[in-house]
C-alpha cells in the first residue's frame, strides 16, 4: 500500500514525492499521464544536440532563498538574466518597456528624469486599476498599450485586455532606467544540465515509484494508497460537474535551422505579426556552442491541446472557488500546482506552494500520531472526529 498516490510529474507532484520519500519516510507512487517527468519545465537534446523546453522557455528567477536553497540540493546553475526584444514598427526593442525603448521608438533623447516626466505627461489617470488594459494605460499611456500590450494580450489570451484581471499584464513593469533584463529577482540561473535532470535527481529515491502514460482515471480505484495529491486540472478531478474551467494553451512548433544564430536575445515577441506571440531560441539559455545549428520555437495560442494557463477572469475566479469548496471537503485529497488551484503561477512559486503543502502534511502527520499516542485513538478516529 502507498501512502500517498501523487497525479503529475511537474514542480508540485515531484517536490512533495521528494519530500514525503526522503524527509518523512514515506511510500510513494508518482504517475504522469505524459511519457516523461518534468510537466511544462521537461527539456530534452534535440536532434542537434541542442537542449530545448518542449513546452515552451522556461526560465528560473525566484527572490526566495528558501526555494533557491532548496532546488539547489537537485541541480548546479548556470547564472543567465532573460532578456527579451519585440518587434514593434519594425524595430526590435526592449520589454519591459524602458529607456532604451521609449527614445529608440520615439527618436527622442530622454534620461530617466525626463522619462519620468514623458510618461507623466501621456500616461492615463485611473480610479480604480481593475484590468490588465488599466495596469498599462495608467503607466504608460495609449500609444505605448496598444503597441506593446494590446495585440500580444488578445493573441496570447483570446481576450482583450480590458476584459482580463490586472494580475495578467502587472507581471510587466514599466522601467525608467536603462535595464533591459526581463527579470529582477535576486535569484537569476538554469538548471546546469537542464529541468529534466533536475526532476531525475528529485525523484531518485527508493520509496518513490513513477509510473508514466498513466492516467489518474485508470489506476483511481485499482491502486491501493492511502491519500492523493492531484496536480492535474481541477475541473477534471471532479468530473466537470460545474462545468468547465477555461484553461488557455498553446501549440509550440520547433524547428532547427543551419545558421549559428538566429536572434541576439533568447526570446523575440511579436505584438503585432503573425499568428505566433514569441520565437524562442534555446542557445542563448544554455549557452551551448560548438555547433552551426541553432533550434527554436513558435508559440501559437489556442484554446484546443493541452491546459497550461489559468485565465485571470471574475467569472472564472468564480467558478473556481466552487472547485475549491469540494477540494477542501477532501481531508485525504491535497490539490497543487497551477492546474489544482488555479493560479498563474511561476515555477518558484509552484515549489513555494509544494514546500508549504509538505509542512501542512507533516504537522497534520506529527498531530494525528501525538493525538494517537495520548488517546490511544487510531489516526482514522482522529480525523473522524476532528
Ligand atoms: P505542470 O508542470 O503542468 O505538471 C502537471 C502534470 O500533471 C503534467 O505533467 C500533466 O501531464 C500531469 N497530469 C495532469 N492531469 C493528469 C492526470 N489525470 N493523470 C496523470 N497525470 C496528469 N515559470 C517560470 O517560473 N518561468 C518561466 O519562464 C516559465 N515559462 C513558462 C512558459 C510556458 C509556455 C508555460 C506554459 C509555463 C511557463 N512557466 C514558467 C510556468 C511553469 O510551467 C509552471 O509554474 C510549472 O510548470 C507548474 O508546475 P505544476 O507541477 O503545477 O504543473
Ligand atoms: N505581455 C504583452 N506584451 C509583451 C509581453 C507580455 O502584452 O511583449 C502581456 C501578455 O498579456 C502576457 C503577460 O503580459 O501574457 C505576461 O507576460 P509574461 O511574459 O509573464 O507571460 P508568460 O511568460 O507567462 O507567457
Amino acid at each position: 500500500m502507498f501512502d500517498y498516490l501523487i497525479v503529475g510529474a511537474g514542480f508540485a507532484g515531484s517536490v512533495l514525492a521528494e519530500r514525503l520519500a526522503n524527509e518523512a519516510g514515506k511510500k510513494v507512487l508518482i504517475i504522469d499521464k505524459r511519457n516523461h517527468i518534468g510537466g511544462n519545465a521537461y527539456d530534452y537534446f534535440d536532434d542537434a544536440g541542442i537542449l530545448v523546453h518542449k513546452y515552451g522557455p522556461h526560465i528560473f528567477h525566484t527572490n526566495s532563498s528558501e526555494v533557491f536553497a532548496y532546488l539547489s540540493k537537485f541541480t548546479q546553475w548556470r547564472p543567465y538574466e532573460h532578456r527579451v526584444l519585440t518587434t514593434v514598427e519594425g524595430k526590435l526593442l526592449p520589454i519591459p518597456i524602458n529607456l532604451t525603448t521609449v527614445n529608440t521608438l520615439y527618436d527622442l533623447n530622454l534620461d530617466s528624469a525626463g522619462l519620468e516626466k514623458f510618461f507623466d505627461s501621456i500616461r492615463e489617470e485611473k480610479q480604480y486599476i481593475r484590468t490588465s488594459e488599466d495596469v498599462v494605460v495608467s503607466q504608460v499611456g495609449r500609444d505605448l498599450y496598444e503597441k506593446f500590450f494590446r495585440g500580444y494580450t488578445r493573441k496570447q489570451w483570446g481576450f482583450d485586455p480590458s476584459e482580463l484581471d490586472k494580475s495578467v499584464t502587472s507581471r510587466i513593469p514599466t522601467r525608467t532606467n536603462a535595464d533591459d533584463r526581463y527579470f529582477t529577482d535576486e535569484y537569476q540561473f538554469m538548471p546546469l544540465h537542464g529541468y529534466t535532470r533536475m526532476f531525475n535527481n528529485l525523484l531518485s529515491h527508493p520509496n518513490i515509484h513513477i509510473m508514466l502514460n498513466t492516467d489518474f482515471g485508470d489506476i483511481e480505484g485499482i491502486i491501493p494508497y492511502k491519500e492523493i495529491i492531484y496536480s492535474g486540472p481541477v475541473d477534471e478531478y471532479f468530473d466537470y460537474c460545474y462545468g468547465k474551467l477555461p484553461y488557455r494553451s498553446l501549440q509550440f512548433k520547433h524547428e532547427t535551422l543551419d545558421v549559428a544564430q538566429l536572434q541576439s536575445v533568447a526570446v523575440v515577441n511579436y505584438p503585432n505579426d503573425h499568428a505566433y506571440t514569441r520565437i524562442t531560441e534555446y542557445k542563448h539559455l544554455t549557452g551551448q556552442t560548438g555547433t552551426n545549428k541553432t533550434s527554436i520555437t513558435y508559440e501559437f495560442p489556442s484554446w484546443d491541446g493541452d491546459p497550461y494557463y489559468p485565465v485571470p477572469r471574475p467569472e472564472n475566479a468564480e467558478l473556481y472557488q466552487k472547485y475549491k469548496t469540494l477540494a477542501d471537503a477532501l481531508p485525504n485529497v491535497h490539490f497543487v500546482g497551477r492546474l489544482a488551484t488555479y493560479r498563474y503561477y511561476n515555477m518558484d512559486q509552484v515549489v513555494a506552494q509544494a514546500l508549504t503543502t509538505y509542512n501542512k502534511l507533516n504537522q497534520r502527520s506529527v498531530l494525528t500520531s501525538t493525538v494517537k499516542q495520548k488517546n490511544g485513538k487510531s489516526t482514522a478516529q482522529y480525523r473522524a472526529a476532528s
